[in-house]
């Protein structure tokens, strides 16, 4: 049986990240992968939306430049082959980095499905291999509601959408989270008719409320977007008429695609955690402490499987410390200041707590708050709508929150982050003097605004 003092199993963001850690450590690694490296972050996840959405947002710019005063001439076209073309060229390029990383580094690829057979054993297909410790980091995959008409092939979850090859005439999207809207952010932006149902009081729910407010404002008055919030899904008729119940009163809508975007389940059903005595939650997700230690000694996890928080930063932050502690150091997980981001048009971007979670957790709060229209580089950039809250500790005035809806927010938000983690206040991120004309001033504006002393606010 060949041994290996460290075995990941999946190579995710999480896992491809804790091989190369394992193996710059010292440690003999593998890395087992059952499909393509780089997870669903690079193959089905975070690269090709990103990628989608920025031809989108190309084509929406183009087609607005008016406002510029840009005269196209003849009618603005897409081809969404090509679109496409371009996005799996995009992931192709990035995967065969992870590949090159993975094996740069010195950790051994397996392909093929690992499954656990005992603590420190696992097979691939006919093989067993044996390792000291293993890291789980298998992942997610698109969960579904289970109505009538669910399992229609013309019903796509994610890994569907970022797969078509022609881009449909009308969308209808189950459920307004994350991905859900940044689907209607690409659809709308090429044009399309496009419909959210969602269950929740309103979509992006457990985001900072006027965030929540200004995005539906913005899908609904300015790209057109239909938004059914307090909406509860039923049943899908053949493939294409979504049928819920709102206010008590049956409706339906009927488009040419049906996304289910509700959500992501563990992918621990293959992987056999039972074989190794590893404890799940009733979700079916692994359970870990600080360290990402399972129950049993010598187990990890990290990622999605863990439930924490499905993002691929953190499933990366995860494996650093799976294959740290893996190589006899003690390392922790923190979740005090993961930054967290939406790419709709304009962006989305949070870290740390909202006002309501403060509040819920007795911490008595200051806010600050600039809106984006009397920022020179968001008008000079053609970007109104906006702004960047921050909200911090009224007793240590340290920020515990930021909130940013604006171009480049997902850029911005690394300094947000960087204030959380190391305990800045509101005054010193003020006093921090930021470049002009840049969006970022926004965020120095708001932190001036925590103690009223916003010069560009009446
Ligand atoms: P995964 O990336 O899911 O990788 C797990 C890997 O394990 C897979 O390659 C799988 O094939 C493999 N595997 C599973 N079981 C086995 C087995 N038994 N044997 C061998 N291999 C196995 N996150 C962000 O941070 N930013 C974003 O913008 C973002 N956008 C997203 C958009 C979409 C549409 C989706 C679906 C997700 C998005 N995410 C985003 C979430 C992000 O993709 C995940 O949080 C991240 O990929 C999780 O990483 P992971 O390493 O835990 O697992």
């Amino acid at each position: 049986m060949t041994q290996y003092q460290a075995a990941v199993i999946g190579g995710g963001p999480g896992g491809y990240i804790a091989a190369i850690q394992c193996a710059q450590r010292g440690l003999k690694t593998v890395l087992v992968e059952k499909l393509d490296l780089g997870g669903t972050c690079l193959n089905r996840g975070c690269i090709p939306t990103k990628t989608l959405l920025h031809s989108s947002d190309v084509f929406a710019e183009i087609n607005h430049c008016k406002a510029l005063g840009i005269e196209v001439s003849g009618d603005v076209g897409f081809k969404y082959k090509k679109i496409a073309k371009r996005k799996d060229k995009v992931v192709k390029q990035l995967r065969s980095g992870v590949e090159a990383l993975v094996s740069g580094h010195g950790a051994c690829i397996i392909r093929g499905e690992a499954v656990l057979t005992g603590p420190h054993t696992f097979k691939v297909e006919n093989t067993e291999y044996e390792a000291e410790n293993i890291i789980l980091a298998a992942g997610s995959s698109p969960a579904f509601i289970p109505i009538p008409g669910a399992e229609h092939e013309a019903v796509l979850n994610s890994d569907g959408v970022l797969s078509l090859t022609e881009c449909p005439e009308s969308v209808t999207i189950i459920g307004g989270g994350v991905i859900g809207v940044e689907f209607a952010t690409l659809f709308a932006n090429l044009g399309k008719k496009v419909a959210i149902v969602e269950m929740m009081p309103s979509i992006l729910y457990g985001n900072d409320p006027d965030i929540c407010e200004l995005m539906t404002y913005i899908l609904t008055e300015e790209k057109g977007v239909e938004i059914h919030t307090n909406a509860k899904v039923c049943e899908i008729q053949k493939g294409h008429t979504v049928v819920y119940e709102e206010n008590g009163v049956s409706q339906s809508i009927e488009s040419e695609l049906v996304v289910m975007a509700i959500g992501r389940k563990p992918e621990t059903a293959a992987l056999c955690p039972e074989a190794a005595g590893i404890k799940v939650t009733d979700r079916g997700f692994i359970e870990v402490d600080d360290h990402m230690r399972t129950n049993v000694p010598g187990i990890y996890a990290i990622g999605d499987i863990t439930g924490k928080i499905q993002l691929a930063h953190v499933a990366t932050a995860q494996g650093m410390v799976a294959a740290d502690n893996a190589a006899g150091m003690d390392k922790t997980m923190k979740y005090d200041a993961v930054p967290s981001c939406i790419y709709t048009t304009p962006e989305i971007a949070c870290v740390g707590l909202t006002e309501e979670k403060a509040k819920a957790q007795g911490i008595e709060i200051k806010t600050g708050k600039f809106d984006v229209s009397g920022n020179g580089r968001s008008l000079a950039i053609n970007s109104s709508n906006g702004f960047a809250k921050i909200i911090c500790d009224a007793k240590t005035e340290k920020i515990i929150g930021c909130h940013i809806v604006s171009a480049n927010a997902t850029e911005m938000i690394g300094e947000a982050t960087l204030a959380i983690e190391n305990g800045l206040t509101s005054d010193q991120l003020a006093d921090t003097i930021h470049a002009h004309p840049t969006v970022s001033e926004i965020l120095m504006e708001a932190a001036h605004d925590v103690h009223g002393l916003c010069c560009h606010k009446l």
